[in-house]
């Protein structure tokens, strides 16, 4: 492509611009400790740019975090790629082995470390080949660290730095951030995203779910507060589009479920987004039993939402709405919409739209595969693996040249997850691919029989796998969590069921014949139940 000296190169710097010339006064919370509006945020952001060069960061360098969501992350998240570097958002619910291979393997050079991480960080930094140098966040008022290669306290830091910088441009396909996925199998694999990607990715979530009058999700006087950690998938990157849109946020720290209450009642958050699980603890947590949501929207993505769930969170006030996309996604993919046709539904039916994986934005292209490479009918019924086109998805693993390919098979993006398309549009992700059950020649999805079991009145939380049958190939087991004070057995969980089979939307097989109830469901590190722990450990609940 000739080079114009008019083109303008995608910049994460123009998202933050953008806010602040539009509210200037606008606020930006941290837990219930500190609030300041989006000039200040500018000026923090130059400072911290500023801190980070005297500290030797170059353009090209890797610069990790640790931490729980701040407004110090988010000043990170602007910081570190608008001078050029790139952003390595820690999974800090990986295991030490975990992060530790993570951080040597995108090369971190520069870690900034919450107190609340200092000894696993310290655990594990003797076994750090990359890293130099480390700053601390901390709320406390120590603010000196044995760390190696220790350059301050982030306050500190920030106070002496100028609150001026002059952010140059540069290539828009420079990379701006990476992470690595939860690594459900082998090592955690590393995705990456350029500033172009970021942008895009931005301002396409600004248009669909802002813009949209329908279903409308987000508008400049929403409050925003995210309730997903900013280490997976930039918070899903709703962070850059608050702050492009001039948002009021809030940023919860570690999430007590008190205070995130406490910080929704007294900020008026009308904004959210979290994984199933994580609303289930909100919709509990001391102080919302008896809250009155008034219309909040929350988009729930990164595993299906059930009816259950969504007609629990309605009772108390809340909209749901499902979107749909991943760790190699950026991630936003599919969003929940409700189109002219649809609209018009009862409350009922508008509800089962409402909860699927939804329609792709602009920009993306979303098909579906059988196992040979042929696209299947797009008719809600043919099922076969989602694959995808957008301009903001991960060009492979980094430094995984075999799994890059796999993943970019053929020349579309493979997810791994097995989906329907309808007649407008919309994807249902039917399950993974390695967690659908093969029971009898038949395929079960265990995402629907979850939905199933999350209407019944007992459940508060459930999960299916398969388990290994020598005579049916596999068969459905079902982790049941009952509400309090509320019994649940295999009859009547099959009494429950028996009425979908009556009337054809699953068959018999997908009746569980074995359940187990329990307190509580393994979860991965964000918050999903964790179907590979739970086969890997099936066998005490088989036998309990
Ligand atoms: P992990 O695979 O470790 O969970 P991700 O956070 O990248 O890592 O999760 C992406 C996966 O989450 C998708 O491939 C899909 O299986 C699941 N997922 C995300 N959104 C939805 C949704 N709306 N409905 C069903 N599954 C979803």
């Amino acid at each position: 492509p000739t080079e114009s000296a008019h083109s303008t190169p995608l910049l994460i710097k123009s998202l933050l611009q953008s806010g602040v010339r539009y509210e200037r006064t606008q606020e930006i919370i941290y837990r219930d400790q500190l609030r300041y509006d989006y000039s200040t945020l500018y000026q923090r952001v130059c400072r911290l740019a500023n801190a980070l060069t005297e500290a030797g960061v170059k353009p090209g360098e890797t610069v990790a975090v640790m931490d729980w969501d701040s407004n110090r992350y988010l000043e990170c998240m602007f910081a570190v790629p608008m001078i050029g570097a790139v952003l390595h958002t820690i999974n800090i619910r990986l295991s030490p082995d975990q992060i530790l291979y993570t951080m040597n393997h995108a090369e971190d050079i520069y870690v900034l470390v919450n107190s609340d991480f200092v000894p696993l960080y310290k655990g594990i930094e003797h076994h750090l080949t990359t890293v130099k140098k480390t700053i601390l966040l901390t709320d406390g008022s120590d603010k000196g660290s044995d760390m190696l290669g220790f350059v301050g306290e982030y306050e500190d830091l920030l106070a002496a730095a100028s609150p001026d910088y002059d952010f140059p441009d540069f290539d828009e396909n420079s990379v701006a951030t990476t992470f690595y996925t939860t690594g459900t199998t082998g090592n955690p694999k590393g995705v990456y995203f350029t500033h172009r990607q970021l942008v895009l990715h931005t301002l396409t979530q600004a248009a669909s779910m802002g813009a949209l009058d329908s279903n409308r999700l987000l508008g400049n006087r929403d409050v925003y507060m995210p309730i997903t950690p900013m280490f997976h998938v930039h918070a899903w990157g709703i962070p850059y589009t608050a702050t492009m849109l001039g948002l009021k946020q809030v940023y919860p720290g570690r999430y007590e479920p008190e205070l995130l209450m406490q910080l929704i009642k007294q900020e008026k958050v009308t904004f959210s987004h979290c994984v199933p699980t994580i609303l289930g603890m909100l919709l509990n947590a001391k102080g919302a039993q008896d809250h009155d949501f008034n219309g909040m929207r929350v988009i729930i993505g990164g595993s299906a939402l059930n009816r259950g769930l969504f007609d629990a969170a309605k009772a108390r006030g809340m909209r749901l709405s499902a979107a749909y996309g991943m760790s190699e996604t950026c991630p936003l993919i599919s969003a929940a919409y409700l189109n002219l046709e649809l609209e018009k539904l009862d409350d009922n039916q508008r509800a089962s739209c409402l909860i699927k994986a939804g329609v792709p934005g602009p920009l993306v292209e979303a098909r579906i595969m059988d196992a040979e490479g042929n696209f299947l009918a797009q008719d809600g019924k043919t099922q076969g693996e989602l694959v995808l086109h957008a301009p903001w998805l991960t060009q492979g693993y980094f430094r995984e040249p075999e799994k890059s390919v796999e993943l970019w098979a053929g020349g579309w993006m493979h997810t791994g997850d097995v989906a329907t398309i309808d007649q407008y549009g919309t994807i249902e992700i039917r399950d993974r691919i390695k967690d659908v059950i093969k029971t009898g020649g038949e395929w079960i999805s265990s995402l629907e029989l979850e939905d199933l079991i999350s209407l019944n009145s007992a459940v508060a939380e459930v999960a299916v796998v398969g388990v290994p049958d020598p005579q049916w190939d596999e068969r459905p087991f079902a982790l049941i969590v009952p509400k309090a004070g509320q019994t649940m057995d295999a009859r009547i969980l099959r009494d429950h069921l028996k009425p979908f089979v009556d009337d054809g939307r699953i068959n018999k097989w997908a009746i569980p014949t074995q359940i187990a109830v329990v307190e509580e469901i393994p979860k991965t590190s964000v918050g999903k139940l964790d179907k590979k722990r739970i086969r890997g450990e099936i066998a005490q609940w088989q036998e309990a």
